[in-house]
């Protein structure tokens, strides 16, 4: 695991940088939370007065400090003479009315307070969470096609979700926590040394001891943290896979073995979790026992203090063990906080390495845009491997070279096939027409501009694209023909669809282009899905469309249906196909025939069919003798 040794501390300041801009709102909170730390201190300190009205039978006596009294002594007798001339000015009851008063108004000033601080910090936070969330998709939506495929879906969901989350928790959770707990300590001991600043030196003889005890237990956390993390990540990969896939799962039988595989995963992250659990809660029994072993150091000295010297009035020691007490929690806040910032930090990493990713296609500084596509686009010399895909440091797939030194070109108005067997390296071809990839050697250029120079938004403008697999969004499907428009008049929508072969089954849907399909709507069978994508390629109504084995899923029937909408769709374009039939393509201007990565044979149909022993020859038999 890699985890542990990245430096918890930097990662830390990196994400505090998301903060920034909410600086306006952590001050206000931060203003709040002063004022909440000293309204806190003022209610405890009215206990003295609300003690000494209910308690001593005499208004007390104006009192002066000994001569040789050190600062604070002083101090503390001046703010008793203080409360007590406001107080006890006439009888009792009005003495314990005023102290009511006020110690209502400190309580209802201290949680006025109390709630812009918490209000102001959460906007904050979430505001912060949700610009990590908005640069995590951005940085998805930037990323070439490449990443994805080496990278499990389910793990990159896991990151926006749940890593996102455990940085809420730690990052400006923490800073809460820093900020309000420190006060709070500085409030209550101003209160606990005028008081008495022995009990109070006394009283905190034990903390260094906690310190230490606590940050030993932070780095074992921090490192089960990332761990159950990545856990978290690998069952949301899992799920996601099995849940798309269920089908697949169901007819090799595979349930059990795929239960097993998931059963395998939650166990780890149990027993990960419990360990977390018990690293982070054994922290609380050691300092519990520290603390209660300084109170009773503390009640049996204080009270000495009270019952036999009398340098301490019985009011102020119970005031003194309440603000102590108030301490002991503050302080153990504060240990937690290195605990949480080791925890969040590794989900900052996992969140780091997304956003550092450099997988996405450079866009060329000064980039030409291409707004037609006027004249041809010519592969020249193009060789391709695929990126090896790593996982942590380890290899899992290397790169083999998939494309060879091909040199070819598509002229505006023509067709052009390529053929060839499966695995060929055809989709691999136009998938770098629209820079999904760029050669690892050769250029291609549209119009004579290397593609590398062109604005990848103008590249992929002109181009529309039809293939095997469909996509539809859980949406209407009005709105998945108009894909790309964000407005779109109903009639165009409709034409799109009659001359895709669609309108007819579409308005026999239940809602008609309302109904909702995708994902979680309407079933549509694999022509009908194909047709939908045909109109929005229609609507787009791009120069230059590509498909890939479109019709290759589909039962001939429907077939039929799509080849039709397809021709419509190539009528006055150019056009780059991908056919499984041959006889699809009898009529194209240019074929060449690719085999493991190289153009073995180019012509048009005819002069291909008369070359015997070609490829060509060889494929078109094999589909005739079915
Ligand atoms: P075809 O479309 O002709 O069937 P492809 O272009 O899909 O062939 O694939 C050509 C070769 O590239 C195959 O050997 C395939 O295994 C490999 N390949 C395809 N996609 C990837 C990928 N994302 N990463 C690595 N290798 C790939
Ligand atoms: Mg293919």
């Amino acid at each position: 695991m890699s985890g542990t040794k990245e430096k918890p501390f930097k990662i830390y300041f990196r994400l505090l940088k998301y903060i920034k801009p909410y600086k306006r709102y952590l001050g206000i909170s931060i203003v709040s939370t002063i004022f909440y730390s000293i309204f806190s201190g003022v209610s405890v300190y009215l206990i003295i007065p609300l003690l000494n009205t209910l308690f001593s039978q005499a208004s007390p006596k104006i009192i002066s400090a000994a001569a040789n009294s050190g600062t604070l002594e002083r101090l503390r007798v001046f703010v008793l003479n203080l409360m007590n001339q406001f107080v006890f000015g006439g009888t009792k009851s009005e003495a314990l009315l005023k102290i009511c008063t006020v110690i209502v108004s400190a309580f209802l000033l201290r949680d006025l307070f109390g709630y812009a601080q918490s209000y102001f910090m959460a906007f904050v936070e979430q505001g912060s969470m949700r610009d990590i969330r908005n640069a995590l998709y951005r940085k998805i939506q930037a990323l070439s096609i490449g990443y994805f495929t080496s990278e499990k879906t389910g793990s990159l969901i896991s990151r926006i979700t749940n890593d996102v989350f455990v940085i809420n928790g730690g990052v400006t959770a923490s800073f809460v926590t820093l900020i309000r707990e420190p006060l709070l300590v500085a409030v209550y001991l101003c209160i606990a040394l005028i008081l008495s600043w022995k009990l109070t030196i006394l009283s905190f003889l034990v903390a260094p001891l906690m310190l230490i005890v606590i940050s030993r237990l932070g780095m074992r956390l921090h490192r089960q943290g990332d761990l159950s993390q990545r856990l978290i990540a690998d069952l949301t990969a899992l799920l996601q896979e099995t849940i798309s896939g269920i089908k697949v799962v169901h007819s090799f039988g595979m349930e059990k073995y795929e239960i097993g595989k998931f059963e395998n995963k939650t166990g780890s992250y149990f027993k990960s979790i419990l360990k977390m659990t018990h690293i982070r809660n054994l922290s609380s029994p050691i300092t519990e026992f520290l603390s209660i072993l300084t109170a009773g150091v503390i009640i049996f000295y204080g009270g000495m203090e009270v019952i036999q010297s009398h340098t301490l009035m019985p009011a102020e020691f119970i005031t003194f063990l309440l603000v102590i007490f108030q301490i002991m929690p503050a302080v153990k806040e504060l240990t937690t906080v290195s605990t949480r910032i080791y925890e969040s930090s590794a989900a900052g990493k996992r969140v780091f390495e997304l956003l550092d990713e450099e997988g996405s296609i450079p866009e060329a500084t000064g980039a030409v845009e291409v707004k037609e596509f006027n004249r041809e686009i010519n592969f020249a010399g193009v060789s391709f491997r695929y990126p090896t895909s790593r996982i942590g440091k380890s290899v899992v797939n290397e790169g083999a070279t998939v494309l060879r030194d091909l040199t070819f070109s598509v002229r505006k108005g023509e067709v052009l096939a390529i053929v060839g067997p499966s695995g060929g390296g055809k989709t691999t071809i136009i998938d770098l027409i629209p820079r999904f990839y760029d050669p690892t050697e050769g250029n291609i250029y549209i119009d004579g501009v290397n593609l590398r120079k062109v604005s990848i938004d103008s590249l992929r403008s002109p181009i529309g694209s039809v293939s095997q697999e469909t996509l539809l969004f859980n949406d209407s499907v009005r709105n998945n023909i108009a894909y790309g428009f964000t407005e779109c008049p109903l009639e165009e929508v409709t034409a799109a669809a009659k001359a895709a072969n669609a309108d007819e089954f579409i308005k026999q849907l239940p809602q008609g282009y309302d109904t909702i399909i995708g994902e979680r709507g309407t079933k549509l069978s694999g022509g009908q899905r194909q047709r939908i994508s045909i109109a929005r390629a229609l609507l787009k109504n791009p120069p230059l469309m590509i498909f890939d084995e479109a019709t290759s899923a589909l039962d001939s029937e429907s077939e039929m249906l799509v080849q039709e909408a397809i021709e419509t769709l190539m009528k006055n374009r150019t056009s780059v196909v991908i056919a499984h039939r041959l006889s699809t393509i009898r009529n194209a201007d240019k074929i060449i025939v690719v085999d493991n990565g190289e153009i073995v044979q180019r012509g048009r149909h005819q002069e291909l069919l008369r070359q015997r022993g070609g490829l060509y020859k060889k494929l078109y038999d094999m589909q005739f003798s079915d």
